[in-house]
């Protein structure tokens, strides 16, 4: 079978990192025997250049023909300027609304080897594994009516609306459920259902969906403010955590800051089955490093993991995979963002380079 990959590796350092997830595929298909049938395109401020538009939609249809999408970074101080519709950014909005991808995967993983990089204490994070599922259409960001208005007398009043219906809730809900049932079984539902309807609606359809499928797994309803304390004082106690799109935004980004450093940190976006998924380090364009070679490409790296193990079905190459990157961290080999004393600094190219080597050698000593 041949898996259909769409590659965009926009802006920044977005190409050096995705010359390295090419090296892997290469890898892959020449020593693992997995086909791919590549296809490449423009994205964020490199479509601007070319064509004016952050995302054109010839290149939307490509997308959408993929059974997934590994995508560099977009944005820059050079499209700083750009009217605010065709700015980089509104490529990426544009595809994750016109794929539908509605549920963010975003694993917070502290490897034993960068233990250190932590804010917290070793002990609190050492060996933590949890996934925060977002939902990423609904919500907050997107409830009409918004606006900014003139209520008189020097007065201006701004408002967004909260809304979700049954099904957004539902169809995240599963995700979650469906991901926990690969792991440790259980699920932190996140919401303020002490302070807002939609998070008693949320409260309420994540309970009657536990109920009529997925009564197997643990499930613990918690406020998101507890949540945001929790994973400060104690992270291991999560599995997955399920929340709407505001409280999955700023708890993913706490998760997140558990692990140490944005070089190392994948997320996927995932919508309805059958339609393609998109992996994406969560790190941005990094201007301030492109073209010298100090891009740490693991997160990128990682992202083909999940979508290895997400939308084209070899999860068990993803735990390969991801069991280099180990190997490789706990030998010394650092990027200059996660140097460290004793550790031996490499360029963005000899990461990749010491990863193919692993697989290498992985392979030869399974054989
Ligand atoms: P950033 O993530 O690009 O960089 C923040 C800091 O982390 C920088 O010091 C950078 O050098 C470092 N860094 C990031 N990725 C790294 C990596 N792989 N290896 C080593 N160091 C790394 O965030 P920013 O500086 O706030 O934004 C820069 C541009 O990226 C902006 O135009 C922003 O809009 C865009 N952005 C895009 C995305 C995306 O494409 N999904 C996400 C965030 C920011």
């Amino acid at each position: 079978m041949t898996h259909k990959l769409m590659i965009l590796p926009g802006d920044g350092i977005g190409p050096e990192v995705m010359a390295e997830i090419r090296k892997v595929l290469g890898w892959l298909e020449s020593d693992a025997g997995i086909a791919f049938d590549i296809e490449e395109g423009l994205i964020g401020g490199a479509s601007i250049d070319a064509h004016n538009d952050p995302l054109t939609n010839d290149t939307l249809e490509q997308c959408r023909k993929a059974d997934a999408i590994l995508l560099g970074a977009v944005g820059g101080p050079k499209w700083a300027d750009v009217e605010y519709n065709i700015r980089p950014e509104a490529g990426l909005l544009k595809l994750r609304k016109e794929l539908d991808l509605f549920a963010n995967l975003r694993p917070a993983l502290v490897f034993d080897a960068l233990v250190d990089a932590s804010s917290l204490k070793p002990d609190i994070v050492k060996g933590l594994d949890i996934l925060i599922v977002r939902e990423l259409t609904g919500g907050v960001y997107f409830g009409e009516p918004r606006g900014i208005e003139d209520i008189g007398n020097g007065q201006r009043r701004g408002f967004n609306t909260q809304t979700y219906t049954t099904s957004e809730i539902q169809r995240v809900g599963r995700v979650a459920f469906d991901l926990a049932r690969k792991r440790s079984n259980k699920v932190t539902s996140c919401e303020k259902a002490n302070v807002m309807e939609s998070g008693k609606l949320w409260r309420e359809e994540i309970t009657a969906l536990h109920g009529s499928e997925f009564n197997d797994i643990e499930l613990e309803h918690m406020y998101a403010d507890n949540c945001a304390m929790q994973l400060l004082r104690s992270p291991s106690q999560f599995d997955v955590i399920v929340t709407d799109n505001l409280f999955g935004d700023i708890l993913s980004d706490e998760a997140a800051m558990l692990t140490g450093s944005l070089g190392m940190l994948p997320s996927a976006s995932l919508g309805n089955p059958g339609s393609p998924g998109l992996y994406e380090p969560v790190h941005g364009s990094a201007p301030d490093i492109a073209g010298q070679g100090k891009a740490n490409p693991l997160a990128t790296i990682l992202s083909l993991a999940m979508a290895l193990r997400y939308s084209l079905n070899e999860g068990q190459t993803a735990d390969q995979l991801e069991q280099a990157v180990q190997v490789v961290l706990n030998a010394g080999t650092r990027t200059p963002d996660i140097m460290a004393p004793n550790c031996i600094e490499v360029s963005t190219a000899a990461m990749g380079d010491a990863l193919i080597s692993q697989l290498q050698k992985s392979k030869a000593e399974a054989a």
